[in-house]
């Protein structure tokens, strides 16, 4: 090896071990921004939402409804009384 072989070792291994520092920042910076997207509520019509109840099943006893007038997953205003394909029911308590 020559000298100036030697001389590029170090700036290898530092250049590695930034480029992983780079990595795993990016993975970091990947994993807050995760819960953000994850709390995306879908549109009332993908959910086939509807303001009417379906039988018995309606939001007011579904485990998603926000109280007064909210869903943890679909947007906009919510009735106690509708209901949509992603309804729950709360369990008995
Ligand atoms: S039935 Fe659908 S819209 Fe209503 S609270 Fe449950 S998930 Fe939300």
């Amino acid at each position: 090896m020559t000298e100036r072989g030697n001389d590029r070792q170090p700036i290898s291994r530092r250049a590695a071990l930034t480029g992983t520092a780079l990595a795993l920042g990016a993975a970091t910076a990947a994993t807050v921004v995760r819960p953000a997207a994850a709390q995306a509520k879908i549109s009332q019509a993908v959910a086939k939402y509807q303001a009417t109840p379906s039988g018995s099943d309606r939001c007011e006893i579904c485990n998603n409804f926000q109280p007064p007038n909210a869903c943890k997953f679909v947007q906009g205003e919510i009735s106690p009384k509708g209901w949509c394909q992603l309804f729950s029911a709360k369990s008995p308590a």
